[in-house]
Formats: structure tokens, sequence, C-alpha cells
């Protein structure tokens, strides 16, 4: 039977449309929107896409926004100048700073110009203070994408206490929070990653099968216990037809997509997946959206915390709790 389809577009509209009164009351409170201030360094053309998209979606929310673009050959004294401004800048609740930094900022650019953000405006969740508030499940700012990924759950009523939660990819903005707000709701958790042996028998064990890996269509029916619930989390962008008649072999009406862009989305699951599992996202349209609505709810959160406080900007205040 054909896997449910958890639709993350339509949730992520949800989300948007309850925001809309907070984001009025935020209004009230503060003589203005919650504003966001995205900070887009160089021209890698996946971040130029991601960037207006978040800028579009803030707008159509009502908030403020700031675009701050840095060029490729940027510092990364620069960057973080940027990123001080908007720290002490009142009228700013949110910053973001579009991952990846260009590679010749450095090696670790981006941890320094993450750890240089003000956590009241770390909307992104990136910082070791959210990193830590989240790990010790306190109020903060989750990644936009993992909390995406519990809001979906949540909403379509999948059941998460109990289960056993397999989440493959331990980066710092998706697998680790992933699997920490897994736990959070009381599921038990294993992390997978490159080193792990057999993935696809200690994958087949999963309830609920977390994939954010970065590799088309990775997670194939081997991996995948009947009936359980699948979130793709992966974003690829193939563009060779080979690869991608391979991929869809057996739903060519997607391979429609590549013959008019030259190019086609895949996720990390493979789309045969959907003949076995219970319920999946489907790539586009699944945990995409949410991550973008997420921003957004953090941004109004951030701003109602701001509000609360007076409408003072209160630096490193941990978040004033
Ligand atoms: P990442 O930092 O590259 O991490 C990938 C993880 O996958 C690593 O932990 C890696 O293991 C693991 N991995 C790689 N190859 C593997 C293999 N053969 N077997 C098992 N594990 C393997 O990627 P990320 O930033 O977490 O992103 C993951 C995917 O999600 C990407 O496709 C990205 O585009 C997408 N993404 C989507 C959204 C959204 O809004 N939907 C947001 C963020 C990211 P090691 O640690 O051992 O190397």
């Amino acid at each position: 039977m054909a896997a449910k389809i958890l639709d993350g577009k339509a949730v992520a509209q949800q989300i948007r449309d309850e925001l809309k009164t907070r984001v009025a009351r935020v209004r009230e409170r503060l003589g203005r929107p919650p504003a966001l201030a995205i900070v887009l360094v160089g021209d890698d053309p996946a971040s130029q896409v991601y960037v207006r998209n978040k800028l579009k979606t803030a707008e159509e929310a009502g908030m403020g926004i700031q675009h701050e673009r840095l060029p490729a050959t940027a510092t990364l004294a620069a960057a973080l100048a940027v990123v001080r401004r908007f720290n002490e800048d009142p009228a700013i609740d949110g910053i973001l700073v579009q991952s990846p930094l260009p590679k010749a900022m450095g090696a670790d650019a981006e941890q320094q110009v993450f750890d240089a953000i003000d956590p009241s405006k770390d909307v992104d969740g990136f910082s070791p203070i959210s990193a830590g508030r989240l790990v010790q499940n306190r109020e903060g700012f989750a990644p936009c994408t993992p909390a995406g990924v519990i809001e979906l759950l949540v909403r379509t009523s999948t059941p998460i206490e109990g289960k056993h939660a397999i989440v493959i990819g331990r980066s710092d903005i998706v697998g680790k929070p992933m699997a920490s707000l897994l736990l959070h709701k009381n599921a038990t958790v294993t992390i997978c990653h490159s080193r792990t042996r057999d993935l696809p028998a200690m994958a087949r064990q999963a309830d609920i099968l977390v994939a954010a890996i970065g590799r088309p269509a990775f997670v194939t029916p081997a991996f995948v216990k009947p009936g359980a619930v699948v979130i793709d989390v992966g974003i690829n962008s193939v563009t060779s037809l080979e690869e991608a008649r391979r991929i869809f072999a057996t739903r060519p009406e997607r391979l429609d997509t590549f013959e008019r862009r030259g190019s086609v989305l895949v996720g990390d699951v493979h789309p045969d997946v959907a003949d076995v599992a219970g319920a999946i996202t489907p790539v586009p349209g699944g945990v995409g959206p949410l991550t973008i609505a997420m921003l957004m709810a953090n941004t109004v959160k951030a701003a109602e915390l701001r509000a609360r406080g007076g409408g003072r900007a209160r630096r490193n205040s941990g978040l004033g709790l």
C-alpha cells in the first residue's frame, strides 16, 4: 500500500497563518513588526535561492526585514562586524547568517560567526548557547529544520512517545538537534552516521526514520521497516539525466521536471520507499517549507521576548529567562 504523504507545505501554511495574530500583537507592543536580519556572504546559487525564499516569506508574514549582502571576498572581520551591528540594533529581533560561508573565510569562520550572534537573537539556533539549552530541554531557539520536523509529526498526529526513532546524520544543524528534540518527545533515539555498521539493518529497526545525509536517494526500501514513518530532510539537486533516470525508474512522471529545468530536486530517500513506508515526506514540499515557517516562528518568539522585556535589546541575556 502506498504511504500516507505528510504534507509539509500544508502544515507550514498552518503555522504561518497562526503567526499572523502574534505578529499583530508584537506590532502593538513594540510599535513595529518582528524584524529579521539576513546576512548573505558571497554568491553561492543555492544560498541565494534559500535567502530569497526566506525574505519572501518574511515579507508575506508582514515582518520587518534587513538584508545585508557581503561579497565573496569579504573578510571574517567584516562578517563579524555586521553581526555585532545587528546585535546592538534594538529594531532587530532575529539574525540569520546564511550557511555556508565562503571557504576563503577560513575553516572555523562559521563557528566564530555563530558564536558572535546574541543568543536572544539566535533564531537559527546554531549558537552554542542555543545548542546547550536545547540539549537541556530549556526555553530557547531550536534549529528550524528539526523543529519543523517535530511540528509536522505532532500536527499530523504521528505518535512519537515510546517509538524507536533513528536519525541518519549527526550534523550540528540537523542530526544532533533532531535527536534531542525526538528524545524530549520521549522517543528512544539512535543516531547513525558514516561509520555506522550495517546501516540498512540498523535503519530497519526504526519506527520513525529521519534521513539527513545529503546523498540523493540513499535510503532505499532495504532501509525501511514496513509501515515506518520516513522523514526526508535531504535536498539534493540532481543534474545528470542518467542519475535522474536511475532514481525515478519507476516514477517517470518525475522526470518531466528534469526535462523542463535540466535538474531535479531529490531527497535522501529513494522514491520507491513510498511503497514500503507507512508515511513519508515528499521532496519538494515536505521538510523544506517547514524550515522557513519555523524561522518565522522563532523570529516572532524573539520579538515577543523582547516585547516582554520592555522593548530593550538585552544583550547576551541568555533570552532573559
Ligand atoms: P552534513 O553536515 O553534510 O551532514 C551529513 C551527515 O550525514 C553526516 O553526519 C554524515 O556522517 C552522514 N553521512 C554522510 N554519508 C553517509 C553515509 N554513507 N552513511 C551514513 N551517514 C552518512 O549535512 P546536513 O547539513 O545535516 O544536511 C543533510 C541534508 O539535509 C542535506 O541534503 C541538506 O541539503 C539537507 N538540509 C535540508 C534542509 C531543509 O530545509 N529541508 C535544511 C538543512 C539541510 P559523518 O558525520 O560520519 O560524516
